[in-house]
C-alpha cells in the first residue's frame, strides 16, 4: 500500500465470506485504521487475524479528527477509513474525510465491498436501469415531509434505508404520499434470517404493524407516467364521496382516493370538507 494515501474499504454487510481477499490486504498493510465503532471494526479485525491500530471517526467527531487523520496522512502515514457495515462513504461517515483529502491534495484509493443499497435494488424485482438513492429520511417532520413531497414525481426507483423500529411509522408515510405502488422491503441481507419481502406499499402498511427485526432497505417503485393523467382530481373527489356513502370514515376515503389518483390525501380530504 501507498504512503500518504487513504483507502476506503468497504467490508460485509453481515456475512464474513464477503471481505474481499484486496479489502484484508489494505488492512493489514495500512498504518492505522479510521473506523466508526471500534468496538465493530475489532471483531472484524480479529476475524482475520488483523492487528492495526484504530482511531474513531464518527458523525459527532468527523471535523476534529478528520483534521487529525489528514494530519497523519499529511506525515507520510496511509489510513483505511472503514464503517461498520459496507461501504464507507454512503450514508456513513467518511464523505466529509474525502473532501478534506482533496483540499489537501491527498490521494484515495477505493476498495471496493458491498453496499446494503446496491444489493437490495439488485434483489427488488423492480426497474434497476434508472434510481436514486435517498439515504435515511429525517425524522424531523418537516425536512421528512419534505423530502417525501420532492419525490412524488420521481419516476426511478427510489432506495432507502431505515431502522427496523421506525418501519410502521415510514410505510404510513410512503403510502399518504405515494399512494399504492410496488415496494421491496428487504431485510438482514447477507445474514441469517436474510428476507426479500416483495409487496406494494398498501399490503405492507395492512400486514406489517409491528418493527421488523434487523436492518432493513426499502426499495420503492417510480411514478407510472399513466397514473396521475388517468384519474383526475375531480374523479377522486367524487370517487371519495361515493366510498363515504357507503359507509367509510372521510379520511379513510380521502386516503384512498388519493392513492388511487396518486395524489396527497390531505387534498382531497380539503375537497371533502
Ligand atoms: N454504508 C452502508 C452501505 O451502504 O452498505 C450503509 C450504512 S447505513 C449507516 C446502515 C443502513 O444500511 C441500515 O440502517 C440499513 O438500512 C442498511 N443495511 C446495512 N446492512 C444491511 C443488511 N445486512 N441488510 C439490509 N440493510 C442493511
Amino acid at each position: 500500500m501507498e504512503h500518504n494515501t487513504l483507502y476506503v474499504v468497504g467490508t460485509p454487510i453481515g456475512n464474513m465470506g464477503d471481505m474481499s481477499p484486496r479489502a484484508v490486504e489494505a488492512l493489514e498493510s495500512v498504518d492505522f485504521i479510521a473506523a466508526e465503532d471500534t468496538r465493530v471494526t475489532v471483531k472484524l479485525l480479529n476475524h482475520f487475524n488483523i492487528k492495526k491500530p484504530m482511531v474513531s471517526y464518527f458523525e459527532h467527531n468527523k471535523h476534529d479528527k478528520g483534521e487529525k487523520i489528514i494530519e497523519r496522512i499529511l506525515s507520510g502515514e496511509s489510513c483505511a477509513v472503514v464503517t461498520d457495515a459496507g461501504m464507507p462513504c454512503i450514508s456513513d461517515p467518511g464523505e466529509d474525510l474525502i473532501k478534506q483529502c482533496e483540499q489537501a491534495g491527498i490521494r484515495t484509493v477505493v476498495v471496493p465491498g458491498p453496499s446494503a443499497a446496491i444489493s437490495a435494488l439488485a434483489v427488488s424485482g423492480l426497474e434497476t436501469g434508472r434510481f436514486t438513492f435517498e439515504g435515511f429520511l429525517s425524522v424531523n417532520k418537516k425536512s421528512r415531509s419534505e423530502h417525501l413531497e420532492s419525490l412524488r414525481d420521481e419516476r426511478r426507483t427510489m432506495i432507502f434505508y431505515e431502522a427496523p423500529h421506525k418501519l410502521p411509522n415510514t410505510l404510513k408515510d410512503l403510502y399518504d404520499n405515494f399512494g399504492d405502488r410496488k415496494l421491496t422491503i428487504a431485510r438482514e441481507l447477507t445474514k441469517l434470517h436474510e428476507e426479500i419481502i416483495r409487496t406494494t406499499t398498501k399490503d405492507a402498511l395492512r400486514y406489517i404493524d409491528e418493527p421488523l427485526k434487523g436492518e432493513i432497505v426499502l426499495i420503492l417503485e417510480g411514478k407510472k407516467e399513466q397514473s396521475a393523467s388517468s384519474i383526475t382530481p375531480e374523479e377522486a373527489v367524487a370517487y371519495a364521496k361515493k366510498l363515504i356513502e357507503n359507509g367509510m370514515r372521510p379520511t379513510d376515503a380521502a386516503k384512498e382516493a388519493a392513492a388511487m389518483a396518486g395524489l396527497k390525501k390531505n387534498d382531497i380530504y380539503r375537497e371533502l370538507l
